[in-house]
């Protein structure tokens, strides 16, 4: 943040997101032995929590790792040398996701996609309909795609799937939408289901979450790749004892039982309301403003994050830059292909209708001093969504 100016940082990004007070006074507390049984109670009540979250009666895990190592840890752990998987690309996140596979040996087959929408679920059901010998071994979705602020419909995904019969497993990157919007990993039968500390689970970054189908533990016994440090089994284990193979980060484990008791307490589709009334009035302030989204398809617009597509001409990155020196407002960069063309604003986490209006303030009056040409009211048309 900006050392030299008072008052509160708006850290509006889609990752870090805002740490409650609660979970950082959770986190000052001094560390545990983490082979005592103190800590080992704390630990497997902490990641139990994340059960009725990830919507399973099936195995969870924490990973010590970004959610980034989850992806490299699902992949070596249910994958062999030279499997085919199946990528619809959405954006940077599923293309990042397709990368570290061919680093680690697999063979990706990607459905192109256009950055503006999510996965056409009939596209993939021709394609897996087009595998009769069964060679694709897993489908990686993303869920919501944190760089485009496009949500794909899961269970249209597994539905593809189930029309095509094809016995492929289901992988889904749940990073940015766990906690923020509904998810549900038995009932959408997915095979492992990926997530990290630093978006809607309210932490800071450093922890991976991971729920696995007994399927893919199944899978897992005669896959071939070497999970080394990443390999589950000690991690499940754990999950229940509270004793890790390795040092486990106590301090973020305090801020897991912390952020998840929160979560709970509020209820998950109180939270999950929350979300999408933020979203909707965040959209509301961009269509007064005369200005597009990067999401195309009206159903499939994040509620966890927003990008906004800048007038031609003007460069994204220096109207973050600009709207940050004057108001202590942090706002996302566009990636990859959209980088210079699109800015977005985080609206999930540790979030309500003021701490975005202050967001949004700050977007609009950042925009005026910029010179950028856009039509006043984005402000009070979010208001009137929020008031209702
Ligand atoms: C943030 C994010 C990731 C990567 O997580 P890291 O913690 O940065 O490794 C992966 N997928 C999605 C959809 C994300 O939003």
């Amino acid at each position: 943040m900006n050392d030299n100016q008072m008052g509160y940082y708006y850290l509006q990004v889609p990752g870090p997101t805002v740490v409650p007070e609660r979970v950082m006074s959770a986190m000052a507390r001094p560390l545990l032995d983490h082979r005592g049984n103190v800590f080992a109670e704390l630990a497997s009540t902490a990641v139990q929590n994340l059960k009725p979250i990830f919507k399973t009666e099936q195995s969870v895990m924490v990973i010590p790792c970004s959610g980034s190592g989850a992806w490299h840890a699902a992949i070596t752990n249910c994958l062999t040398e030279g499997d085919k998987v199946l990528i619809p690309e959405v954006g940077m996140f599923s293309t990042l996701w397709g990368n570290i596979s061919r680093k680690l040996g697999l063979e990706v087959i990607e459905i192109e996609g256009d950055w503006r929408s999510g996965i056409d679920a009939d596209k993939l059901e021709e394609v897996l309909n087009a595998d009769k010998q069964g060679e694709i071994k897993a489908v990686f979705a993303t869920h919501n795609e944190t760089s485009t602020g496009v949500t794909s419909d899961i269970a249209a995904v597994r539905g593809a799937m189930d029309k095509a019969g094809h016995d492929a497993m289901l992988f889904v990157d749940a990073v940015s939408s766990l906690g923020a919007m509904e998810y549900e990993h038995d009932k959408w039968r997915v095979d492992v289901t990926i997530c990290g500390s630093q978006k809607g689970l309210m932490l800071p970054p450093g922890l991976a979450f991971t729920a696995v189908s007994d399927k893919a533990l199944e899978v897992k016994k005669t896959a071939g790749l070497v999970p080394g440090y990443f390999d589950w089994t000690p991690l499940i284990e754990a999950s229940h004892t509270g004793f890790y193979p390795y040092t486990p980060p106590v301090t973020l484990i305090y801020g897991l039982k912390e952020a998840s008791e929160m979560l709970l307490a509020e209820g998950l589709d109180a939270v999950f309301a929350r979300h999408a009334k933020l979203a909707k009035a965040t959209r509301a302030a961009v269509s007064a403003w005369g200005l597009e989204t990067q999401c195309q398809v009206e159903s499939q617009h994040s509620n966890a994050v927003t990008a906004i597509r800048v007038p031609e001409g003007v460069d994204a990155d220096e109207l973050r830059a600009s709207i940050y020196k004057q108001f202590n407002l942090s706002l996302a960069t566009g990636l990859g292909k959209v980088k210079g063309k699109v800015f977005r604003v985080g609206h999930l986490g540790y979030q309500n209708p003021l701490t975005l209006m202050g967001a949004l303030s700050g977007v609009e009056m950042g925009m005026e001093a910029f010179g950028i040409k856009f039509n006043k009211g984005g402000v009070n048309a979010a208001m009137d969504v929020l008031a209702k």
